[in-house]
């Protein structure tokens, strides 16, 4: 796991997300998924020389996050997590996600 530095604003719940953990070694990749630990919204990071920025996924990358076992895995171990205000946001944008 690698985590970088870097200011990202959720597209869904508007939290700022001051840091990105990656699951591998490598920084955050253009088109990588990006799971705001407010919200669990599960965003698309544009990356861009040293810009990073997240983005709301296409319908085509919606599908593809619902059909992805890895990455349901990923947010039911998110939702587990006890992070302090997390609980309204989450609330806000269950219906956000599929
Ligand atoms: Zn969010």
């Amino acid at each position: 796991m690698r985590t970088i530095r870097a200011k990202t604003t959720c597209p869904a719940c508007g939290f700022v997300n001051t840091a990105q953990t990656n699951y591998s070694d490598d920084s955050p990749g253009d088109g990588d998924y990006a799971i705001c630990l407010q919200c669990s919204f599960v965003a698309i990071y544009a990356v861009s020389g040293e810009q990073i920025s997240v983005r709301r996924p296409t319908a085509d990358e919606e599908r593809e996050i619902g059909e992805n076992p890895e990455v349901q895995r990923m947010l039911r171990a998110i939702d587990r997590l006890d992070i302090p205000g997390r609980s309204l946001n989450a609330l806000r944008n269950a219906g956000k996600r599929n």
